[in-house]
């Protein structure tokens, strides 16, 4: 792979590496270069260069003038911004066009496990804590997703203290990620785990009901079909 002027860019694990969208490609000066058309390539042109994060070093103050977004540490140009670097031919200035938008971790149709943390007369408030096919990422803080009355299954709801508890662990699928609407009337979503709501412990599914060990509460739940196996 040919890098032009030395150019050493390189993307350091860390954890702040989670906080960036991961599904961006990261781009190299060598694959923009095998874009290029050098017959095309005049000497004010601009030119790309890899995703960098804050703090990675991007070039020497011997090959380039510090430009937007970076800062000088002893001969090594710095990113100040997580972003793409630019690198500017005709005054040899390089910068970093910061990356403004929130990385879209999440999506429309994704399933995610989350817990309830409050229960309305018509909503049921979660937060994600996980979503399928994702292990290493950070989820987003994405503020409480909700549960409407009309998503929870195929059947009328009468009392939504029927269908989840406060701190039940659930399943569900993102249906509108805009407002964070997510949908549990699969017979795979629902609640993975409840407690009880007498003494707070994790209740054992007895065919379509919940026992509590401890204190023998009966409770009924939109269980999952996967209730109790901690499958996403
Ligand atoms: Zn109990």
């Amino acid at each position: 792979m040919k890098t032009k002027r030395g150019i050493n860019i390189k993307l350091k694990k860390r954890s702040v590496l989670r906080k960036v969208n991961r599904n961006r490609e990261v781009a190299d000066v060598g694959a923009v270069d095998n874009q290029a058309q050098p017959a095309q390539e005049s000497a004010d042109s601009e030119r790309l260069g890899a995703f960098v994060l804050p703090g990675d070093p991007i070039g020497t103050t011997e090959e380039f003038r510090a430009g937007a977004q970076t800062y000088e540490n002893a001969g090594s140009i710095c990113a100040t911004a997580a972003g793409t670097v630019k690198i500017n031919n005709k005054d040899r200035t390089i910068s970093v066009i910061p990356s403004t938008s929130t990385p879209p971790v999440l999506k429309r149709g994704d399933v995610v496990i989350g817990q309830v943390t409050g229960l309305r007369e018509s909503l049921v408030l979660v937060a994600i804590a996980g979503v399928r096919g994702v292990i290493d990422r950070e989820i987003p803080d994405v503020g409480p997703a909700v549960i409407h009355v009309s998503n929870i299954k195929n059947a009328y709801v009468k009392d939504i203290s029927r269908e989840f508890g406060l701190f039940d662990i659930v399943k569900a699928r993102i249906t509108d990620l805009k407002n964070m609407r997510l949908d549990t009337s699969e017979p795979e979503m629902g609640v993975m785990k409840a407690f009880c709501s007498r003494c707070r412990t994790a209740m054992t599914k007895n065919g379509s009901k919940l026992v509590c060990p401890e204190c023998k509460q009966v409770e009924t739940r939109k269980i999952s079909t996967d209730y109790g196996t901690g499958i996403i």
